[in-house]
């Protein structure tokens, strides 16, 4: 579903990605871990083009998002491609981003409206069937201001949700949030992760890490340094970078 290859990006003269590969099968709900500055965000925007990359090669969904020539050029497919390529993923960022001057509804149906081309008579029954799943029927009148921390982020994962995407990234849905927050929105995810949604999860919520994902990734200094299924990464992480992470933590 996705295949990253190879991915190297630079900020001014730092490289902060250096020859990041990644290959992410349908239904595999991957977390990422790993210290700060490590590269987990830039490496997840990249995957969508929040960020483009300065060599390497991504695939989404068999489509060619980005590919490196032998003579070290980096080729983005056409705009309209690329966008429609994107548009595969969902993004949930730590700081919610919800359109403060819209409504909790208005939130939801605004990406299907606009982008879509839905009328927003089409849009809105599918809107409130997310809006049930994520347990905030009843706030579809409400504004972002008036909502908790948990209640943001489930509006925000709803809203992804809306524009139908077959994989989910999240970029620490929960760091924002005060530790009695956290569970509601862990425990949509994890919903997600039941229904088998594809999804790539930057997190330091390591149990959570260990219970819900399939395979974790751990990440330090631009690279994976280790990648293995959730139990094993927990019970016996075999690099001692990955194993000084971890002993920090614990
Ligand atoms: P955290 O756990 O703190 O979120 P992270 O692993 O997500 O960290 P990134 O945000 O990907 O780390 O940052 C990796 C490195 O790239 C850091 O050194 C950061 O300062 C740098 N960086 C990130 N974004 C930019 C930017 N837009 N311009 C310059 N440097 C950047
Ligand atoms: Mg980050």
């Amino acid at each position: 579903m996705i295949s990253a290859n190879d991915i190297h990006k630079r900020f001014g003269s730092t490289e902060v990605l250096r020859g990041v590969s990644l290959h992410i099968d349908k239904g595999d709900v991957v977390a990422v871990i790993g210290p700060s500055g490590s590269g987990k965000s830039t490496f997840l925007r990249c995957l969508n083009r929040l960020e483009s990359i300065d060599r390497g090669r991504i695939d989404i969904e068999g489509e060619t998002l980005v590919d490196t020539d032998a003579a070290g050029a980096c080729r983005y497919a056409a705009d309209a491609d690329s966008r429609r390529i994107c548009r595969k993923m969902g993004m949930v960022f730590q700081q919610f981003n919800l359109f403060p001057h819209l409504t909790v509804l208005q939130n939801v149906i605004e990406a299907p409206v606009t982008v879509k081309g839905l009328t927003r008579e089409a849009a809105i029954p599918a809107a409130e069937e997310l809006l049930r799943k994520v347990g905030l029927a009843h706030k579809r009148d409400a504004y972002p201001s008036h909502l908790s921390g948990g209640q943001k982020q489930r509006v925000a994962i709803a809203r992804a949700l809306a524009m139908e995407p077959d994989i989910m990234l999240f970029d620490e849905p929960t760091s924002a949030l005060d530790p009695e927050l956290t569970g509601e929105v862990l425990r949509t995810i994890r919903q997600l992760a039941e229904e088998h949604m594809t999804m790539i999860v930057v997190t330091h919520e390591m149990a959570f890490a260990r219970d819900v994902s399939t395979r974790v990734i751990f990440m330090d200094g631009g690279e994976i340094i280790e990648e293995r299924p959730a139990a094993e990464m927990f019970a016996s992480p075999a690099h001692p970078r990955t194993r000084a992470f971890l002993n920090h933590l614990a």
